[in-house]
């Protein structure tokens, strides 16, 4: 499978590691928008928040206790932070490997552009 996101968790693509364990992965986005902007992946190919179900959905756990650390290594926990996912066209998803951004690092200003 040609997944760029499968290939940083295996190894064959660098990434800027923050945080791993057995589940998950956390990485610097490669374009970051804010000074902290850190991406968590689960390990497992999960293409988007359509493909969690009562089988798979644990890992939406193991991704959220992830956040928590990451905001610490990154020092945000106490300044705040955002998390988003983008799924599907309308959201501008990009890459089709479930991940979770989280930006911080500076007012991250409204919470979405009025449309
Ligand atoms: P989206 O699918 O719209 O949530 O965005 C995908 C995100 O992945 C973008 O913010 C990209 O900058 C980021 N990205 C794409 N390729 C890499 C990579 N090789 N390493 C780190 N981040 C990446
Ligand atoms: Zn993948």
């Amino acid at each position: 499978m040609d997944c760029i996101f499968c290939k940083i968790a295996s190894g064959q693509i660098p990434a800027k590691k923050v945080y791993e364990n057995e589940k998950v992965l956390a990485f610097d986005d490669i374009n970051p928008l804010t000074p902290a902007h850190t991406l968590v992946i689960p390990r497992e190919h999960i293409v988007d928040l359509n493909d969690i179900n009562s089988g798979n959905s644990a890992i939406m756990s193991d991704i959220f206790l992830a956040v928590k650390e990451v905001v610490k290594i990154k020092d945000v926990d106490e300044s705040g932070y955002r998390i988003l996912i983008n799924n599907g066209r309308d959201a501008h998803q990009e890459v089709f490997h479930l991940h979770v951004h989280i930006f911080g690092g500076r007012d991250l200003g409204p919470m979405i552009k009025k449309g």
